[in-house]
This record gives structure tokens, C-alpha cells and sequence, in this order.
């Protein structure tokens, strides 16, 4: 296994942190918290061109994209009138292009190697070609997939797999991949909370909604149940490992603990290995301050695979 993280990943973003749940500098606490694994680690080293990320969205959002209104709105930050456009993507836009480099270096290489390449950041399972929004600006998975199709490394023939675990439903991979029959999506997903929309949520292949509420040993058994359902011929397998589903997390309403994380993170991993398939594990969502301290966890868990 191998890491993919730039120490740009992370946001600095001085007085807006106060304005969002996030914790900007997770990326770094993760890198240290693992430091003594001694894993190999490597950089996007630049950020996905816009050429890349037009090539994917439609007309109206090449311009959405662009427009300091809207992505203040998919940032689910208040409309501060004196930060420019400039800003906003020095601060956030470049750091997600940056993920998005690191997601699709990620699918490269686990295609290479047939083993696991951990992204700490990526996993904005809320965007699409057609929309974005909570916090999710590009769709790493769906940009990264459409790029290795592109690219010759994978064809349309070829089945890939989504596990998204993040707490919320992955409305943006639905949406995105909802015509592409080869592509699956196994969403965990905590149905009482947003997302709400009906029409990604048919989407899912293998849906897991639980209730506010639910424990690591309902969810772990849930997640197992669902794993055995899905077909052992994948050519390559994206995670959406989101640490929303902490008790801690504000916004995921979940009961997981950190050893919950870690042991769920195993439980994937160990079977895609089972059946020889390639996987890219990236950060999606987490803002409790549990969230590092839960990836290193999982990332330690993994260290072997
Ligand atoms: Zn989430």
C-alpha cells in the first residue's frame, strides 16, 4: 500500500476556518499520525488541468465553476463580499484539483501494481458534471474514471466498483455514473440525513441506508452483507472512506468509533484483495476533531496490505 498526499492538500484558510466545521490541516495530522509505518508516499506533484475538469463538466457548469456565487453556495460557506474568485480557489479550488490529481494518480498506479493506493483527500462524492455542492466542487472518481477510459487503462467493458462508506449518500457518483452500467455503487449511508434525493438513492446497485443512530456493529455487519453481494470481477475499485461516521461528527449522525473506522476500512480492503482487485481508497468527508486520529487508525490497520 501506498500513500498520495501533497502538503498543498491541505486548506489554509485562515479566517474562514471560523466560518466551516472543517479541519483544514487534516491531511498533515493523518502524514504524521503515520509517520512511523514508514510508507511510501507520493505527490500529484500538480493539479488536474481545467482543460481535464471542462472535458467532464457540462456547458452550464464550465461557467458555474468560475462564479464566486456558486461556489460559495457548494462550499456551504456565508457570501463574504470582499473575498474575490482569486481567492477562493488559491485557498480551496486549487488544494480539490490538487485531490483530484492525487485520485486519478491513485487509479493509475493501483491498475499498475494491483494493490491499494490511499488518497487522504478526494472523495467529493457530492459534485457531478451537472451540479456541486456539499463542500464537493469536482468529482475526483468520475474525472479519474473518465480520464483512464480516455487513456486506454480502462475500457467501458471494464466493471468498477464504488464502496462508498462516507456517512452521506454519494448523490454525486450516482448521479454521475447513472447511465454507465458498468460502474457499481454500494452506498452506506445514513438515510435520515442529506442527501434526500430519491432519484440518486435508486441509483445505488447496493444500498445500505441505516437510521441516525446506528453502532459500528450494526454497521460492520450491514457492510459485510452488502460486500458479498457484489461481483469478484472488478478491473479497479474507488472508497469513499469518510470519517463522518464518527459519534463524534456533527453532521453524520452515526455512532462509529475510532477502532469501528479502522476495523471497516480492513473489511474492504481485505476483500478486494480476496478477489485481486486494484483499489483507491480517498478521504470524502470528517470533520470532527476524531477525523485524523480515525484515518491513521485505518491507514495503520491496513499498513500490510
Ligand atoms: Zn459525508
Amino acid at each position: 500500500m501506498q500513500l498520495i498526499y501533497d502538503k498543498d492538500y491541505n486548506y489554509r484558510l485562515g479566517l474562514l476556518q471560523y466560518l466551516h466545521p472543517f479541519e483544514g490541516e487534516k491531511f498533515s495530522q493523518v502524514l504524521s499520525m503515520v509517520n512511523d509505518l514508514g510508507l511510501s508516499v507520493i505527490s500529484p506533484n500538480s493539479m488536474v488541468s481545467e482543460e481535464t475538469i471542462d472535458e467532464y463538466l457540462n456547458e452550464l457548469m464550465r461557467l458555474k465553476v468560475r462564479n464566486k456565487e456558486f461556489v460559495f453556495r457548494a462550499l456551504e460557506v456565508p457570501k463574504i463580499p470582499f473575498i474575490s474568485f482569486n481567492y477562493l480557489h488559491k485557498k480551496i479550488l486549487k488544494p480539490m484539483r490538487l485531490a483530484v490529481a492525487g485520485t486519478l494518480l491513485g487509479a493509475e498506479r493501483a491498475l499498475d501494481s494491483g494493490g491499494v493506493m490511499w488518497n487522504l483527500s478526494g472523495g467529493f462524492h457530492h459534485a457531478s458534471y451537472q451540479f456541486m455542492q456539499g463542500f464537493c466542487i469536482y468529482n475526483d472518481i468520475a474525472i479519474a474514471h473518465q480520464q483512464l477510459i480516455k487513456n486506454g487503462r480502462l475500457s467501458t467493458d471494464d466493471k468498477v466498483l464504488i464502496i462508498d462508506v462516507d456517512a452521506h449518500h454519494g448523490n454525486g457518483n450516482a448521479f454521475s455514473f447513472r447511465e454507465q452500467t458498468n460502474v457499481h455503487l454500494l452506498d452506506v449511508y445514513n438515510e435520515d440525513i442529506y442527501p434526500l434525493s430519491g432519484f440518486t438513492r435508486e441509483q445505488v446497485d447496493f444500498p445500505v441506508p441505516l437510521t441516525s443512530g446506528t453502532l459500528g456493529e450494526e454497521y460492520l455487519a450491514r457492510l459485510s452483507s452488502a460486500l458479498e453481494l457484489t461481483d469478484s470481477d472488478y478491473a479497479l475499485a474507488f472508497i469513499v472512506a469518510g470519517t463522518d461516521v464518527l459519534a463524534e461528527d456533527k453532521l453524520g449522525g452515526l455512532g462509529l468509533s475510532v477502532e469501528d473506522v479502522a476495523a471497516r476500512e480492513k473489511m474492504i480492503l481485505e476483500h478486494l484483495q480476496k478477489h485481486k482487485i486494484p483499489a483507491v481508497v480517498t478521504g470524502g468527508g470528517g470533520y470532527s476533531k476524531q477525523s485524523a486520529k480515525a484515518v491513521s487508525a485505518a491507514i495503520r490497520a491496513c499498513a500490510s496490505l
